[in-house]
């Protein structure tokens, strides 16, 4: 479909890749692009990181030029809230009373940061933000900072143990305090914040409380309309929701992929590449999303990359010793490559330009290859040159 009217909702980095997307596809019909915030799509990955400290410009986040969307006839509502959609009118209903017709919708609304409902998260000086890397951020501008994380080390879930353990340990040799294997009874203070008091007793003085637990996908406004949803809107490989003609992408969209089954991520990457992949399905490209995601994180002057994806692996595999802190980690499921995490190593799995360790590890993921641990530790095997092993 190349003419008609297109709706997204969501003005952020999944609905603003769509759009962009649908214009170099050749969509010459409406196209309508509807915000709650006041300002035109930006990424946030830079919230946490160079725009905190005050080193990054927010123009330099804009996820189009702010001339762009003039350019390509979208019409911009920023500032405007979809409280309702009508799936059997085909309309959208703004938070005024305002209706929007679609032939086609996406919705990219994204989420919402979990807040702490511990006794005291009113008090002023207790912020509740989605991140975490604001750690990493506070202490590079000279804040004393204690972190209290209820695993025993940094993103265990995600990383394991071991490699949890190396981000603890630069995390220590910057100063940040870890409380770890605990969790917030309590904030104190007159007014505002002075003291947090732990579920194993620790009473930590502060002026200032971050809680980054995480995110809730903004699912309700399709729940309302009927569609299926179970941590986030479920969508088919084409980015479909059960509603017809109703599309999902990005942190708010749980989706089915060809190579790791349902699952819902919270990257950057995945927001631009399922939101321009949404923006194909709508043209009637029937092409699945298999896209092997990936994400970054900065941590002080480290990198972590991280390619593929494990919620669980039965053996984990490094190309270079962890404690150097330059390493390559691979996650293993039954003789099977699901992931793999670079620590200031294995480059950019994105880069178009260049060829990397952890490009050519999405590839074998990609293969669902059945690699030989051995030989994946081994650092005269390329990891380019690696076969199968044997089944
Ligand atoms: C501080 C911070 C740091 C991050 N750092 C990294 C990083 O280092 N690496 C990484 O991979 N990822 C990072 N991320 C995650 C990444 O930014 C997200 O995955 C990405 O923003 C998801 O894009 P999205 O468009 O799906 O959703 P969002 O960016 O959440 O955008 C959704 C938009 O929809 C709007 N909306 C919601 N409901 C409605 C409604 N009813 N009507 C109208 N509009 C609505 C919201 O206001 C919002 O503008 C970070 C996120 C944050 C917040």
């Amino acid at each position: 479909m190349a003419t008609g009217r297109f709706v997204i909702v969501g003005a952020s980095l999944a609905g603003a890749s769509a759009a962009a997307a649908l214009r170099d596809g050749g969509f010459e019909g409406d196209l309508t692009l509807i915000g709650e915030e006041a300002r035109l799509p930006y990424s946030r990955p830079a919230l946490s990181k160079g725009y905190l400290r005050g080193q990054e410009r927010f123009e330099d986040q804009l996820v189009n030029p702010a001339d762009y969307y003039g350019k390509q006839r979208i019409t911009v509502r920023l500032g405007a809230r979809a409280s309702r959609v009508d799936p059997a009118r085909r309309v959208v209903e703004l938070g005024g009373g305002e209706t929007v017709p679609y032939d086609r919708l996406l919705v990219a609304t994204g989420g919402r940061n979990r807040t702490l409902h511990t006794p005291g998260a009113d008090l002023s000086g207790v912020f509740q933000l989605r991140t975490a890397e604001v750690t990493a951020s506070l202490r590079q501008m000279g804040v004393a900072v204690s972190a209290i994380e209820g695993h025993p080390v940094p993103l265990a879930r995600v990383l394991g143990p071991e490699v949890g353990a190396v981000l603890a340990a630069i995390h220590r040799d910057q100063g940040v305090e870890l409380v770890l294997g605990d969790s917030v009874a309590a904030f104190e203070g007159q007014g505002r914040v002075e003291r947090v008091r732990t579920a194993k007793g620790r009473v930590l003085d502060c002026d200032l409380v971050v809680a980054g637990i995480g995110i809730e996908p903004n699912q309700e406004l399709l729940a309302a309309a009927g569609a299926l949803v179970d941590n986030g809107v479920l969508v088919d490989p084409q980015c479909r929701t059960s509603l017809p003609d109703v599309y999902a992408a990005g942190d708010v969209a749980n989706h089915l992929h060809p190579l790791f089954g349902r699952l819902r991520v919270e990257h950057w990457n995945n927001g631009l590449q399922h939101g321009r992949a949404a923006a194909r399905a709508m043209l009637g490209g029937g092409e699945p999303y298999d896209y092997v995601h990936s994400f970054w994180s900065d941590q002080y002057e480290h990198l972590i990359e991280y390619v593929g994806f494990a919620a669980t692996w039965d053996r984990l595999v490094f190309r270079g010793k962890p404690e150097s802190r330059k390493f390559l980690g691979f996650y293993l499921k039954d003789g099977v490559l699901r992931a793999a995490v670079g620590l200031d190593r294995g480059g950019d799995p994105e880069d178009p330009k260049s060829e990397s360790e952890l490009k050519t590890v999405a590839g074998l993921i990609r293969s669902r290859a059945r690699v030989d641990p051995a030989r994946l530790v081994d650092e005269t095997v390329e990891l380019s040159r690696l076969a199968p092993a044997p089944a």
